[in-house]
């Protein structure tokens, strides 16, 4: 076992444990596979809160049946799914060798070796309650100017829909001085930006401390030197003035924020258990935007969730309107086993759902155009992030605001060595999903 893969499936957190895998696999001696190549050992981190994760996984596994017969290649499955499932899935996938949880990480390469020498499955789940927080895994980033940095794990709120609180425990923080410390040292390493990560952020360091200290946090790690502050997942009802003032008044943090809002139903809303409603929310936003109006506000939102009528749908169209959000994640309910949302009754059918979404997509398209048309004329600071995808000659980048910015290269310039920079750019053109521009100085 000399080569590895980690292949993700799933949401920020899981890219940072992918991170942490690879790190691992790396201290412990193996190197990663080539692009094209099978890798001695491929592993799976899996999401199952993202639709389609499940079915994305049972496709990949059964793909390398073959080469797992004829070289031997260790199939292994962490993350959600496999802290979920746990033994069910060496039965629903007998091609994997190895099941481990969502806080077995740093037992991985026991747990490989111990796979390759018996030539049977092992498993190694545990209660995501118990145990340390295991932030201090190496970890092997994917860009040396960007680090994920976790703040805490876990999470206390139980929406009715969502299996996290199950899959990744009760929420536990980071010490403080914890944190501060590795962005210190991420930026001694050439870290640009970072972003710190959370189920609920907002709620930071209320298991240790007794009450959040979200918005100190966010002083103390832009106080470091690191240029830019990101952060995710803010939950509506945490969200403090305190932090809206931290944010305010603090240059590195990034003017963007993910606020989920999920639905504008108040009836809907409580059905979810998320603890706020229409009101309260619109409320939060347009504090939000009176401490900073150049704000780029992002969400989350369920279209068709139990009992979901045309009423409740039209109060959640009225709340995106209001909202003026820069994107959407638009997610059609689908239910997750092991939730309640899945055992509530009026499921709502897929004529009803679709016509809805479309109608939901279009209002997210038209606000985020109107929300870049005004940035044509003005200088963003953009942090390059390399090439296009389409273009080598086109580098791509972000503001503050996590807009997408196309910057045509000059002559003699090279995307790869300006990666990681921060620059000015004058925005010459606004599209829905993303700005062009032109380098200044
Ligand atoms: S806040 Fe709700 S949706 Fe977010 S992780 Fe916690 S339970 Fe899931």
């Amino acid at each position: 076992m000399s080569t590895f893969e980690v292949r993700t499936l799933g949401c920020q957190m899981n890219k940072h444990d992918s991170e942490r895998i690879a790190g691992v696999l790396l201290a412990r001696g193996m190197t990663a596979a080539p692009d094209g190549e099978i890798a001695d050992v491929v592993v799976f981190n899996t999401c199952c809160v993202r639709e389609n994760a499940d079915e994305r996984l049972y496709g990949q596994v059964s793909s390398l049946a073959a080469v797992r017969r004829e070289r031997g290649t260790i199939i292994a499955v962490g993350g959600c799914i496999g802290q979920r499932d746990g033994e069910t899935l060496l039965r629903t996938l007998p091609q994997v060798d190895v099941v481990f949880g969502t806080h077995n990480l740093a037992r991985l390469p026991a747990l490989l070796d111990a796979a390759s020498e018996s030539r049977r499955p092992v498993i190694e789940v545990e209660d995501p309650s118990d145990g340390d927080f295991t932030s201090e895994l190496p970890s092997r980033r994917e860009h040396a100017w960007h680090a994920w940095v976790p703040i805490a794990v876990g999470c206390n709120n139980f929406c009715t829909y969502c299996i996290v609180p199950s899959v990744r425990g009760r929420e536990r923080s980071r010490g403080f001085e914890d944190v501060v410390g590795e962005v210190r040292r991420l930026v001694a390493d050439g870290v640009v930006e970072v972003t710190l990560l959370g189920q609920n952020v907002n709620s930071y360091g209320r298991d240790l401390y007794g009450d959040p200290r979200f918005a100190e946090l966010l002083r103390a790690v832009a106080a470091t030197g690191v240029e830019r502050v990101r952060f995710t997942t803010s939950h509506p009802k945490d969200l403090s003035d305190e932090t809206i003032r931290a944010m305010a008044e603090t240059p590195q943090v990034s003017r963007h924020l993910h606020l989920p809002v999920q639905s504008g139903s108040d009836r809907i809303l409580k059905a979810m258990n998320r603890r706020y409603t229409q009101e309260s929310y619109l409320a939060l936003v347009e504090r939000l935007y009176r401490a900073m109006p150049d704000l780029a506000l992002t969400t989350d939102v369920i279209v068709g969730f139990p009992g979901e009528t045309e009423a409740d749908f039209e109060e959640t169209m009225r709340t995106v309107e209001a909202a003026r959000f820069d994107a959407a994640f638009t997610f059609i309910y689908s239910p997750r086993a092991g939730t309640p949302a899945a055992q509530m009754a009026d499921q709502v059918p897929r004529e009803e759902t679709q016509p809805r979404f479309d109608r939901l997509v279009a209002a997210v398209q038209s606000s985020a155009l109107a929300k870049n048309l005004p940035l044509v004329g003005t200088v963003q600071r953009v942090l390059l992030e390399g090439p296009s995808k389409r273009d080598e000659r086109v580098l791509m980048g972000r503001t503050g605001g996590n807009k997408v910015v196309h910057v045509p290269l000059t002559e003699g310039a090279s995307a790869r060595d300006l990666a990681g920079t921060l620059v000015d750019v004058r925005i010459d053109d606004a599209q829905t999903w993303f700005c062009m521009g032109t380098l200044i100085g």
